[in-house]
C-alpha cells in the first residue's frame, strides 16, 4: 500500500523567517524533507549556517531593543497571544494534515497536538494578566518589590516528535514575558513550524519578535547555543544532545532549560484494574507512534497477574490498527524518517535475543514503502537488557514481572533516566508510597499522561534538567530583579553611626 495522499497547496520550498521575512540562507544551501510513507522528498528546506543565525539573533536582538514588544503591559501581549490561540484553533485541521503528513503521526492524535497547542497560547496569555508582582511590606517603613523583566533572545530547539505543540509549550512563556525569540525546529519536520509566522503576523505580532532559522543541529542549533547574545536556550531533544548543549553554552553560562530522553515505567500491581490498565499501557507505549518522550515503555507487572497481562496485552497489541497516517482510523502510523526506522528496526532484532517476542516484531504486512513497524512487545525481559535501560522512542515495549513493592521500585528506578512513572493499583496508600520513592519528574496514579498546564513538566536525572509548566515557565523566561526602598525617614547604615546593640 503506498500513500497518494498529498495535501493541497503544500509550500514549493521552507525558508527561514527572519525580521519579518521569508528567506533562503545566505549560502543557499537547503536539506531535503521526505514524506515517511515513501521517504520520496517532498519539499526542500533552507538549511540555516551560523551566518543565518547570526542575522536572526540581529533581529531579534534589536527588536528586543528597541521594539514595543518587552515594554507592552501583560495584557497588551495577552490579547496578541489569545489572538494566537485562535489562528492555531480555526486552522487546527490543516495544521493536523501538515503535521501527520510530514511527520506520519495519525492525523487523530495530531489533531489533538495541534489543540492543545492553541491552549498553551491560551493558558500563558490568562497567566501572564494573572501573573500578582511580589511586594513585601518590611517593618520600618521599608519596602520590598520584584520586578520582572523579560531577559532578552530566547534560543528555542525543538524535536521532531509533536513538533508544533512542542514549539507551542515553549513560545508561548516566552512571548508571553516579553522576551523576543529564535526558533530552530527539527530538521526532520519542518513543515508545521513553517505556518508560525503567518499565524503571528495575522495576531499582530511586532516584527522581529519572532524569528525562525532552519538546519541541521551540528551547524544552525549548534550557532544558536554559541551565540553571545541569546542568554536563555530551552531545549527538547535527546539526553545525548541535551549534555552536549550543555557544555557548549558553559562558557556564557545561559539559562538552560532541558527537556530530555526517558524510559518511563508502567507499574502494573495485581489489585489494579486489569482490563483499564492493559488498555492504558498499549495506549500509553504506542500512541504518537512510540514516539512520545513520556511512554511507558517498559511495563513491570506483578507475578500474580503476569501471565494473564502478558497473554492479553500481545492480542490487544496485535489488533492495534497501523495505517496511513491521514487515515482517521490509524492508531500507529509511519515513523519519522529512514534513519530512525532503522534505529527502532535495530531494537527490534535486538530484543528477540533479549526477550520472549509476544506481538509484532517487524514490517506489518502491506506497508512496502515507508518507515512502518508493528507495534513490538517482548515478555519476560531482565533489567539488564538493552531494549529495558535504552530509549528506543518507537513503538517497542519491554515487559518484565515483579514480585514485591520493593522489588517494582527498585526495577522502576533502575535506569538512568527519570522522566515519568505510571502506578496501577486500587490500594491509595501503596500508590502514594510509590509516587514518594519513584525518581520521575511526573507520576500518574491510575492514570495517563494527563497534565494540567498549572503543574510542572520535567525530568529528573537524565531526563531533564528545570521544569517547565505554569509559573515555572514564567520564571525560567524572566529575570527578577529585587528592588528595596525606604519610606521612612532615611535610617540607611553610615560608618560612624552604628548601633551597636
Ligand atoms: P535530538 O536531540 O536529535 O534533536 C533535537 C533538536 O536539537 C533538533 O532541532 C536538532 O536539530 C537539535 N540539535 C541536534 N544537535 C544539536 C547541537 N549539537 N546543538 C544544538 N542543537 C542540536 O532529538 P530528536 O531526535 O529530535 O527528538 C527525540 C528526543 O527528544 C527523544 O530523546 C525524546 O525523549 C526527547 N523528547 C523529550 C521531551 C520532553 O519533554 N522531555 C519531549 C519530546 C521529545
Amino acid at each position: 500500500m503506498t500513500d497518494a495522499y498529498i495535501p493541497a497547496d503544500l509550500p514549493e520550498k521552507i525558508q527561514h523567517y527572519i525580521d519579518g521575512e521569508l528567506l533562503d540562507s545566505l549560502d543557499g544551501d537547503t536539506f531535503e524533507v521526505l514524506n515517511p510513507v515513501t521517504n520520496e522528498t517532498y519539499v526542500h528546506a533552507a538549511a540555516g549556517k551560523k551566518a543565518d543565525i547570526e542575522r536572526a539573533v540581529a533581529a531579534a536582538t534589536k527588536a528586543f531593543n528597541e521594539g514595543p514588544w518587552p515594554r507592552m503591559l501583560p495584557r497588551e501581549r495577552s490579547r496578541v497571544l489569545n489572538r494566537i490561540a485562535d489562528l492555531v484553533e480555526s486552522r487546527d485541521k490543516r495544521l493536523a494534515e501538515l503535521e501527520s503528513f510530514d511527520s506520519g503521526l495519525p492525523i487523530t492524535q495530531a489533531l489533538g497536538q495541534a489543540r492543545r497547542a492553541a491552549e498553551n497560547f491560551r493558558f500563558f496569555a490568562d497567566l501572564i494578566v494573572a501573573q500578582a508582582d511580589d511586594a513585601y511590606k518590611v517593618p520600618g517603613r521599608q519596602m520590598n518589590y520584584v520586578n520582572r523583566k523579560p531577559i532578552g533572545v530566547a534560543g528555542l530547539i525543538t524535536p521532531w516528535n509533536t513538533p508544533f505543540m512542542l514549539e507551542s509549550w515553549k513560545l508561548a512563556p516566552a512571548l508571553a514575558t516579553g522576551n523576543t525569540v529564535v526558533l530552530k525546529p527539527a530538521e526532520f519536520t519542518p513543515l508545521s513550524a513553517s505556518l508560525w509566522a503567518g499565524i503571528f503576523e495575522e495576531a499582530g505580532l511586532p516584527r522581529g519578535v519572532f524569528n525562525l532559522v532552519n538546519g541541521l543541529g551540528e551547524d544552525a542549533g549548534d550557532a544558536l547555543v554559541k551565540h553571545p547574545d541569546v542568554p536563555l536556550i530551552s531545549f527538547t531533544g535527546e539526553s545525548s544532545t541535551g549534555q552536549l548543549i550543555f557544555g557548549n553554552s558553559a562558557p556564557f553560562l545561559k539559562g538552560l532549560s532541558m527537556e530530555l530522553g526517558g524510559k518511563s515505567p508502567a507499574i502494573v500491581f495485581a489489585d489494579a484494574d486489569l482490563d483499564t490498565a492493559i488498555d492504558a499501557c498499549v495506549f500509553g507505549v504506542f500512541s504518537l507512534n512510540g514516539e512520545r518522550c513520556t511512554a511507558g515503555s517498559r511495563i513491570l507487572v506483578q507475578r500474580d497477574v503476569y501471565d494473564e497481562f502478558v497473554e492479553r496485552f500481545g492480542e490487544i497489541t496485535k489488533r492495534v490498527k497501523v495505517g496511513l497516517p491521514h487515515d482517521p482510523t490509524t492508531e500507529v502510523g509511519a515513523l519519522v524518517h529512514p534513519e530512525h526506522y532503522e534505529k527502532v528496526m535495530s531494537y527490534v532484532e535486538l530484543g528477540k535475543s533479549e526477550g520472549r517476542l509476544i506481538a509484532g516484531g517487524g514490517r506489518p504486512e502491506g506497508f512496502p514503502t515507508g518507515n512502518y513497524v508493528s507495534p513490538t512487545a517482548f515478555a519476560d525481559v531482565s533489567p539488564d537488557a538493552r531494549i529495558f535501560q535504552e530509549e528506543i522512542f518507537g513503538p517497542v515495549v519491554a515487559i518484565t514481572p515483579f514480585d514485591t513493592d520493593e522489588e517494582a521500585l527498585e526495577l522502576a528506578n533502575n535506569t538512568k533516566y527519570g522522566l515519568a512513572a505510571y502506578v496501577w493499583t486500587n490500594d491509595l496508600k501503596r500508590a502514594h508510597n510509590f509516587a514518594q520513592s519513584v525518581q520521575a519528574g511526573m507520576v500518574w496514579l491510575n492514570s495517563n499522561n494527563v497534565r494540567d498546564l498549572r503543574t510542572p513538566f520535567g525530568g529528573v536525572k537524565a531526563s531533564g534538567l528545570g521544569h517547565e509548566g505554569g509559573y515555572r515557565s514564567i520564571d525560567f523566561y524572566t529575570d527578577q530583579q529585587s528592588v528595596h526602598i525606604t519610606l521612612g525617614d532615611p535610617h540607611n547604615p553610615a560608618f560612624g553611626k552604628q548601633d551597636l546593640d
